[in-house]
């Protein structure tokens, strides 16, 4: 279940509507324009990801589209797709900014790996940047730090502030472990096969059980032991860890987390709940952007804030839906919908 979103400015509508049809078979959202200006006002509102741009449109033509598209958003992909086959014809459309540039005929697999390729990149390079960010803000906070250090007073006041030094390069630390996860899952070919779902719960739960009984935190699996979906191993374990782990360091002291896995109407259904701090609603819609921390959790809990946005990124590649429900004082309970044949 991809959420990218593709706009199609193609004026022949038969093969408007042939792109639109395997685009959105394959998870992407998509809208599409049957000329320059129609398609540039449609980037304007539904805001998309990738543009697959005609270049020989009524009106304005598919070359000044694309001028205008990468003026006002440089992060948006444009693919060219056109007719024009000719070797200056490429080098000017890859000029006016096209990151890829395909002929007419083509086939429509490859435009669909195309397109999944420039997006993978688009990503990549997005979390590059905020990572970089959030590693150049701590750094300067570090350095804030030691000169706090170095003008104490007194010995306990110099702990205090080392005390919050370690805490950020903790959290650094997790964020680099979780930036690199995020990289190879993103890029890593999904091979589905038979999963037991009770395995991967109790393996998630044998993982976190020591950190969970230091606060005296009870993790219970509620699964039948035969219940198996068809999925990628690797990736739908570091979602479910990414989520037991979560669960667990927010769980309330001598508080419960519950790893529960159900199969419904062909559908399975997993729900990993804890009775923590929950996430104050105003932030609910954000949980899953990158580098978000909500703004009720205490300064002294480690995070980086990236690892409910892979869960996020590896729930769309696994063609998993995602939910979340949350009160603030009663806790957190995330819930995952795959498919019986997830991961195609
Ligand atoms: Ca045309």
């Amino acid at each position: 279940m991809k959420k990218e979103k593709v706009l199609i400015i193609e004026d022949e509508l038969d093969l408007l509507d042939l792109l639109d049809f395997n685009l959105t078979r394959k998870g992407f959202i998509t809208a599409g324009a049957l000329d320059g200006s129609e398609g540039l006002s449609k980037a304007e509102s539904f805001r998309p990801d990738l543009v697959i741009l005609d270049l020989m449109l009524p009106g304005l033509d598919g070359w000044e589209v694309c001028r205008r598209l990468k003026q006002k958003r440089k992060d948006i992909k444009v693919l060219m797709l056109t007719a024009k086959c000719m070797p200056e014809d490429k080098v000017k459309g890859l000029e006016t900014g096209a990151d890829d540039y395909m002929t007419k005929p083509f086939s429509v697999k490859e435009l669909v790996i195309r397109v999944e390729k420039l997006l993978t990149e688009k990503r990549q390079k997005n979390l590059h940047r905020s990572v970089i960010h959030e590693l150049s803000n701590r750094i300067t906070t570090l350095g804030a730090y030691s000169r706090l250090i170095e003008g104490a007073e007194d010995g306990n006041t110099a702990r205090k502030y080392i005390q919050s030094v370690c805490r950020q390069v903790d959290s650094t630390e997790e964020l680099i472990h979780e930036a690199g996860i995020f990289l190879d899952a993103d890029l890593m070919e999904l091979k589905p096969e038979p999963c037991g779902l009770y395995e991967v719960l109790k393996i998630a739960a044998d993982a976190y059980r020591e950190l969970a009984s230091r606060k005296g935190v009870t993790i219970r699996i509620e699964a039948e032991e035969n219940i198996e979906v068809i999925t990628d191993k690797y990736a739908f374990k570091q979602v479910i860890f990414n989520l037991a782990g979560n669960a667990v360091k927010y769980a309330r002291t001598s508080g419960e987390v519950e790893l529960r896995a159900t199969k419904v109407d062909g559908k399975i259904l997993v729900s990993i709940r804890d009775n923590g701090i929950g996430i104050p609603a105003v932030d609910l819609p954000h949980v899953f952007d990158q580098g978000f921390r909500a703004s009720n959790v205490p300064s002294t809990v480690k995070g980086s804030g990236f690892g409910l946005y892979i869960v996020k990124v590896l729930c769309e590649r696994l063609g998993a839906a995602m939910s979340v429900k949350s009160t603030v004082g009663e806790g957190t309970e995330f819930c995952i919908t795959l498919p019986d044949s997830a991961g195609d």
